[in-house]
């Protein structure tokens, strides 16, 4: 099947030219160990979003929806001994799990974990005047994905990266009417998409992608000033 083959071709290119370090793949294994679902980002992207948080000199990193830290492994070693990674989970048990991941990284001192519904949690972060951040990657609950656009842009300031991710969900993106059990996913996905495409803030793409996880992609803006993005 095609599945199949995208696995294969997937398996061979991180073998033969991405080729992660050891430590990603524990954290992955140990995740997964720990009864985590399986839903973490595939290793190419985890190394794109490192590659483009270092081909930003990015410091600083707002993740949502941490699971087991996998992705927030990427980004926490991008960002250098002195840069920090904000990440928001709801679920304590994975932030526990990440908690011991990034540890056993040597990553631990570069992530702070905040636990709880990351619509409130990144209130706080607002509220407490942090930020802004240099690259932020929303992967929490997608049904709030506009939400957190809106959000992040709250924590951006201009050159700032927000990367989305399950944006495509095997093509069911198209389906503005779907009644599926990802109904309430795939709205919150195009508004996203939506406010990407027409905040004038937000100049960005979208890529689809393949790999043993099947059809997705992810979306990838960068912050503008908002006169100089009118006036382009
Ligand atoms: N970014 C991770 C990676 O690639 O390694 C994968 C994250 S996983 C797709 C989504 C995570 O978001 C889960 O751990 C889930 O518990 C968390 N989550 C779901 N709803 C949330 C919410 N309202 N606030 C914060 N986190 C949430």
């Amino acid at each position: 099947t095609s599945l199949e083959h995208w696995a294969a071709v997937d398996d061979y290119l991180v073998a033969t030219a991405i080729r992660p370090d050891a430590a990603y793949e524990r954290t992955r294994e140990a995740s997964h160990a720990a009864g985590l679902r399986p839903i973490e980002v595939p290793a190419g992207q985890g190394k794109l979003m490192g590659l483009i948080t270092e081909l930003a000199g990015a410091r600083s990193v707002l993740e949502f929806g941490t699971l087991g830290g996998y992705s927030t492994q990427w980004f926490a070693a991008a960002v250098g001994p002195q840069g920090r990674v904000t990440t928001l989970e709801y679920e304590p048990r994975h932030a526990e799990v990440a908690r011991q991941n990034l540890d056993a990284a040597g990553l631990g001192e570069r992530v702070e974990i905040r636990v709880g519904a990351a619509l409130e949690t990144v209130r706080e972060l607002i509220d407490s005047g942090a930020g802004p951040f240099d690259v932020v990657f929303i992967d929490a609950d997608k049904a709030n994905n506009a939400n957190y656009l809106a959000a992040a842009l709250r924590l951006s300031r201009p050159g700032t990266v927000i990367i989305g991710d399950n944006v495509v969900r095997g093509g069911r993106v198209l389906d503005d009417s779907s009644t599926g059990a990802d109904a309430a996913d795939v709205a919150g996905i195009r508004a996203y998409l939506e406010r990407q495409g027409q905040d004038p803030r937000l100049d960005g793409t979208v890529l689809q992608t393949v790999s043993g996880k099947g059809w997705d992609g992810f979306a990838l803006a960068i912050v503008r000033e908002a006169d100089a993005a009118a006036a382009g």
